[in-house]
């Protein structure tokens, strides 16, 4: 169970557009590049600024931020600026200074999410405050390990929660930084309907030029706002120089994006759709009895080869299906790997029902 009041009456995204930007650099370096920073995000229209100050660093010889030093510089920001602001707290220490500081908004990062004894002492800090948090995913794409923070939050009173859709940690290489695993957010938004979504296309990213196409993505799901690392000049930037985009880029970048609305009152489009999804219900329901047919097939394929004193597995037969759905499904325009994941699952359900046969026949 989580317990927790709407965005709405937080007091930071009231009249605020969809979606809802939070930008400013990975970390806090200087006080004149913080001020200089949120200025230029000012004048581009954002309304909350965020700065790391105590930065969970890989390696311990990295830039690990200014700590409590720049909590004056974020207080000038709010006060001369008049924006909101926002930092990462990893401890129950760093929840009492940016409280004490007036910070109007809090982030858990993935690393600290990952670690429930860290989350407990951050709840216990937090107990009762009303000041929001936002909850980035874990480094693991746990989806138990997400929530289950957001639950030691609410049973510590504290109610103005969110979420943050930051990636997930992924081995080897890939286009991106953090794998996006979209279906995760998307299950939360399922469960908890009405807790904010936010997407941080910056830490999938890795790289300023992806950043719009995953927040994009993230507008096409409908999710609530954006993080955004924004730094005045990206390149001096003394973490994730990389990812971050000048106040200007990231103006323009939002200008593109695309915002759908969740529904519409349009009848042609909602009789178009109810048709569509009509048609989607019914391909499912063959589906369903195809995969069933299927099953049923390796049921008696599982009896001959215990009769016959046959393995299962038999990785030849396995290659040949595989090669002719590849080549079937290129006919059809199916993505490779699309085909792939569902019949590895196909395959070990398979396998499953002939092991089921072999111990029945025993
Ligand atoms: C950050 O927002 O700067 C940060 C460290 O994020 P994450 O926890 O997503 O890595
Ligand atoms: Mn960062």
């Amino acid at each position: 169970m989580i317990e927790f009041i709407k965005a709405d009456s937080w007091g930071l995204f009231e009249g605020m557009p969809r979606p809802w930007v939070i930008a400013g650099p990975c970390s806090a370096e200087s006080e004149s590049q913080v001020y200089e920073t949120a200025a230029a995000l000012k004048t581009a229209g954002i309304g909350i600024f965020r700065a790391g100050l105590w930065k969970p660093r890989t390696h311990p010889d990295c830039f690990e931020g200014v700590r409590e030093r720049g909590l004056p510089w974020l207080a000038r920001v709010r006060r001369e600026l008049g924006m909101h602001v926002a930092t990462e707290v990893a401890n129950a220490r760093h929840v009492e200074k940016a409280l004490e500081a007036g910070i109007d908004l809090l982030w858990i990062g993935a690393r600290t999410t990952s670690n429930p004894f860290a989350i407990q002492e951050i709840a216990d800090a937090l107990r009762g405050c009303a000041t929001p948090v936002l909850v980035k995913n874990p480094l693991t794409p746990d989806l138990e390990l997400w929530t289950g923070a957001l639950e030691r939050l609410s049973l510590a009173g504290v109610r103005r929660l969110g979420t943050v859709h930051r990636g997930f940690f992924a081995y080897g290489q890939s286009r991106y930084r953090n794998l996006p695993q979209w279906q995760l957010p998307v299950e939360i938004r399922r469960r908890f309907p009405d807790l904010p979504v936010l997407c941080d296309p910056s830490h999938i990213a890795g790289r300023r030029e992806y950043v719009q196409e995953l927040a994009q993505q993230a507008m096409d799901l409908g999710f609530d706002g954006l993080m955004v690392e924004s730094h005045i000049s990206p390149e001096h930037a003394l973490s994730d120089a990389a990812q971050q985009l000048t106040p200007a880029a990231l103006q323009e970048m939002l200008q593109t994006l695309v915002i759908r609305s969740a529904d519409t009152e349009n009848r042609h489009y909602r009789e178009s759709m109810d048709e569509l999804r009509l048609r989607i219900d019914a391909i499912d329901d063959e589906l369903i009895d195809l995969l069933a047919s299927r099953l049923e097939i390796a049921d008696r394929i599982g009896e001959y080869k215990r009769q016959n004193n046959i393995t299962i597995l038999q990785t030849g037969r396995w290659e040949k299906v595989l090669e002719r759905v590849f080549a079937r499904g290129a006919e059809r325009g199916l993505d490779a790997g699309f085909l792939a994941r569902l019949f590895a699952l196909i395959h070990q359900a398979s396998i499953d029902r002939q092991t089921q046969v072999m111990h029945k026949g025993k």
